[in-house]
Parts: C-alpha cells; sequence; structure tokens
C-alpha cells in the first residue's frame, strides 16, 4: 500500500463522519493495522491549516454532538468533541451558566478543535484559556484505548501528572479527543462597560497592565493602536475598552471608584457605546475582511505573546517590519489577553494578496518575535503555517519520543510538528 501523506496538501481518500466512541476505536484500529494517516477535522475554523489532511483519511467529529451531562451542583457540564462553542453556551445559558470562552470564532469552532489549539477566548482576562475550563478528557489513543485523563470527582487532584496537558495543544497528534469534562460558572449578576482614550498606544498598554494591579481583574480588557481604533471605532487616538464582571454592585461601585482613579491621569473617558458597538460585531469577522477585499486587501491577524519589558519594543519593531513589506497596506494592532506576566499582541495586517508578500511578513514578524522571547502563537496553535518557526520554541525531541509511545505506526496527523514534523514519514509500499 502507498503510504498517503505523499498525496498533495489539501486532499484525502476518505472523509468519515463517527457517530460515537466504538466507532472512533474501529477507525484507530483500521488506521493503526494499515497505516493510514488520520487527520481529525472539528469546525475547520484552524487559521494555520492545522485542519487540512496530507492524504489518508480525514475524521469529521460533527456528529459528536451531544451534551452528555450538565451538573448545575458541581458545576461541570461534559460534552462530546463536535460540540460547537456556540450550541453548547446557548444549553448552559439557558441555566444561566457560561462556559466563559468565546473566541472570535465562537460560532465555528468546536470542543474538541478548541482543546486541541489550546484557544481561548475574549474574556481570557479574567476566565483564563481552555486550560483553565478542562477538568479532563476521554481520548481515543491511536492504538484504540479509550482513556479519560483522570478519574471522575474531585476538583483537584495531585495523583501523578495532568495528562489532559498532553492533548491541549497537540493538534490531535496524540490521539482523538472525543469527550471532555467542563468547568462552568454561573453568569455575572453585573456588568460594568467603559472605555478610555489614551495619547497613544503605550500609554493605554501601560495602563491596561496596571489595571491588573488592581483586586479586581477586567474580564475584556482591549488596548488598541491608533490605526485599528481609527477604523473600528473612528477614533483617532488609542482607545481602551473594559468589561467587568460583578455578584455585587457593591463591588462593582468600588472598583469603578479605582478604575476611574487609577486612569484619571493620562486619558480621557469614552463613550461606553463604544464596548456595546465592539460587544455587537466581536464575532463578525466577515464583514471586516469583506471591507478590505473591496479596497484590494486581504487580511492576516498574527497573535504573539510576550513579557510586559518587551511588549513596546517588540510591538514598534513588528510595525516597522510589516509596514516595510512591500504590498502591506497597514497594521492595526490590540493587546487582549492580559497576564500578570506579559500579554498577548494581536496584529491586524493589510497586504495585497501575494504569496510571497504573506511570507515575507511571517517571516520578518516570526524574527522580531523571536528577539523579543516572545511566542510565535499565543492561541492560535500551529499547524501548517507556523512549523517552521515554533520548532526552537518546544522540546521537540521529547515530544518526538511521546509520540513514539502513544502512536507507534504514526498515523495520526503526520508531517506535521508533533505528529512527526514535515516529510518525516518515508513513502513506503506493503
Ligand atoms: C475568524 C476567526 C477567528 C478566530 N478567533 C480565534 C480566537 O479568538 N481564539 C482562538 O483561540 N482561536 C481563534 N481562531 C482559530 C480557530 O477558531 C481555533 O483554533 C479553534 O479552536 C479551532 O477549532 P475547530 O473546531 O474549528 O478545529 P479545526 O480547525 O477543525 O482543527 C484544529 C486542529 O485541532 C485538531 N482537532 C480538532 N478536533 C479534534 C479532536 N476532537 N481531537 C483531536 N484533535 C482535534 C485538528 O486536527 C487540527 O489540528 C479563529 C479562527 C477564525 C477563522
Amino acid at each position: 500500500m502507498q503510504w498517503l501523506t505523499d498525496e498533495p496538501i489539501g486532499s484525502a481518500t476518505a472523509a468519515v463522519r463517527p457517530g460515537n466512541v466504538a466507532e472512533l476505536v474501529r477507525l484507530a484500529d483500521f488506521a493503526s493495522a494499515r497505516g493510514v494517516p488520520l487527520y481529525v477535522r472539528g469546525g475547520g475554523s484552524s487559521v494555520t491549516g492545522a485542519s487540512i489532511p496530507s492524504g489518508g483519511v480525514v475524521v469529521d467529529t460533527a456528529s459528536l454532538d451531544q451534551i452528555l451531562d450538565l451538573d448545575e451542583t458541581n458545576r461541570t457540564v461534559t460534552v462530546q468533541a463536535g460540540v460547537k462553542l456556540s450550541a453548547l453556551e446557548s444549553k448552559l445559558n439557558e441555566k444561566r451558566l457560561t462556559l466563559s470562552q468565546f473566541p472570535q470564532s465562537f460560532e465555528l469552532a468546536t470542543v474538541g478543535g478548541f482543546v486541541s489549539t489550546l484557544g481561548t477566548g475574549q474574556y481570557s482576562t479574567l476566565y483564563g484559556g481552555i486550560e483553565d475550563s478542562v477538568l479532563r478528557l476521554e481520548v481515543v489513543l491511536p492504538t484504540g484505548e479509550v482513556i479519560w485523563t483522570r478519574k471522575r470527582g474531585a476538583p483537584r487532584s495531585s495523583v501523578g501528572p495532568d495528562l489532559s496537558r498532553l492533548f491541549l495543544g497537540a493538534e490531535g497528534a496524540f490521539g482523538i479527543v472525543s469527550a471532555a469534562e467542563l468547568k462552568v460558572r454561573r453568569l455575572p449578576g453585573h456588568v460594568w462597560k467603559a472605555a478610555f482614550s489614551f495619547p497613544d498606544f503605550a500609554a493605554a498598554v501601560n495602563a491596561a497592565r496596571g489595571l491588573l494591579e488592581l483586586d479586581v481583574r477586567p474580564a475584556v480588557c482591549r488596548a488598541y493602536n491608533e490605526l485599528e481604533s481609527q477604523f473600528q471605532f473612528d477614533e483617532k487616538k488609542s482607545a481602551l475598552l473594559l468589561v467587568y464582571h460583578f455578584r455585587s454592585e457593591g463591588v462593582l461601585k468600588a472598583v469603578r471608584g479605582e478604575v476611574a482613579a487609577l486612569l484619571e491621569e493620562g486619558s480621557t473617558p469614552a463613550d461606553p457605546g463604544l464596548v456595546d458597538a465592539w460587544l455587537e460585531k466581536r464575532f463578525n469577522f466577515r464583514e471586516q475582511m469583506d471591507s478590505m477585499k473591496k479596497l484590494g486587501y486581504a487580511v492576516e491577524t498574527m497573535e504573539v505573546a510576550a513579557r510586559w519589558s518587551r511588549l513596546l519594543e517588540l510591538y514598534y519593531e513588528a510595525v516597522d517590519a510589516l509596514g516595510g513589506v512591500p504590498g502591506v497596506g497597514g497594521v492595526g494592532a490590540h493587546v487582549s489577553h492580559l497576564y500578570d506576566q506579559g500579554a498577548c499582541l494581536y496584529f491586524t495586517v493589510l497586504f495585497q494578496p501575494k504569496e510571497e508578500t504573506y511570507r515575507i511578513m511571517w517571516d520578518r514578524m516570526a524574527k522580531v518575535a523571536k528577539s523579543h522571547d516572545a511566542t510565535i502563537s499565543h492561541h492560535h496553535g500551529v499547524g501548517m503555517l507556523k512549523m517552521v518557526y515554533a520548532k526552537d520554541e518546544v522540546p521537540l525531541q521529547v515530544l518526538a519520543r511521546i509520540k513514539q509511545a502513544v502512536d507507534p505506526n504514526r498515523t495520526m496527523s503526520p508531517g506535521r510538528l508533533y505528529g512527526g514534523g514535515a516529510g518525516a514519514r518515508p513513502a513506503q509500499t506493503s
């Protein structure tokens, strides 16, 4: 048999849609016995080419679409991997619960895909990324065994390493995530929205960092550079948008006072309607893309993350490096996922759609990011796009040994970073 990884990228011999774990097991056994590559596909919303096959069989999780258990007392939900984040959130909201994970691709991404790319949402500054929501995962290993990464019940356990972490961000290379038990919380009783204007992006970013020192963190904290403020809100100055979640009105009032006092110097209050405008459009990426298309531009997004001490230098250098690429028409940026140690810088680059321009943009971004010890991927994963840049960010030799142990026939996502590296699998016949 010809190994199917020699087939061109984007083609597959078959696509299957398993409806339960037993079918996934049969598939894994079949693939492993015959050396057939499997590429899992959730919502197909990866922006790095992660869900594009290179031959073999595409495993579509769309029929794994059941919410298996909702436990209101212990605030957990157990869902199959193909459930869309938006469908899950709607179900939870009926009980006044929330997962609090809102990527811009909320209506496209599945639980399995979000877990497998280590995704994060717009409320991450308070609630964290998907890694903070996962209690345990059910995985069909390439060898056909079905495991839960830990036993059900305890809210935390120190029995061994947390195996879920092996599958969070693995992009399907270590097995097929078939279900997940996730933490849920009550919807906030009180929401406070506010917007502020700063003379420049650096001032807005520094103010955002200062906000993390207060007792209560914002759920949403977005600082926009001047170009993006202009584009999104018709604001010439740098905008800072805040959304706080509270249980009690008393805490809301206290925090509102503290935030106002902290931002009093160096900023002016802006129309809180800017926050409503953003909330309304936050999942509507198509409109933005279409308006750029009319101007002859394609849009690429680049999400790097660095420590606070390097973030602004990285920003200035990246804007210069990207802005200097022939064919680039503008570089917007915002900071939107904040941590005590640093933040994610999210660039939106308008460029004339030529492959050469695209490649130079990414090469330059990767060089700038590396020089500031930043990661090339804060939440979009690696896929095919970032393999070459991501190689020196993780101990690949150790991951390769783990891969060999869990997937001895290397059937899961071959040709990808954790699946064996580009072209690592030789063509063979049997
Ligand atoms: C407009 C737009 C906005 C976006 N905004 C965000 C954002 O705000 N935050 C963010 O984190 N991401 C964002 N993304 C990226 C993308 O939506 C995420 O990476 C998402 O988590 C992918 O989920 P999916 O179900 O579409 O997975 P897919 O694209 O189908 O797959 C992604 C990877 O996961 C693997 N995979 C999928 N399901 C499983 C499974 N059950 N078991 C094992 N492996 C699996 C696939 O093999 C592939 O490697 C955005 C994408 C778009 C197009």
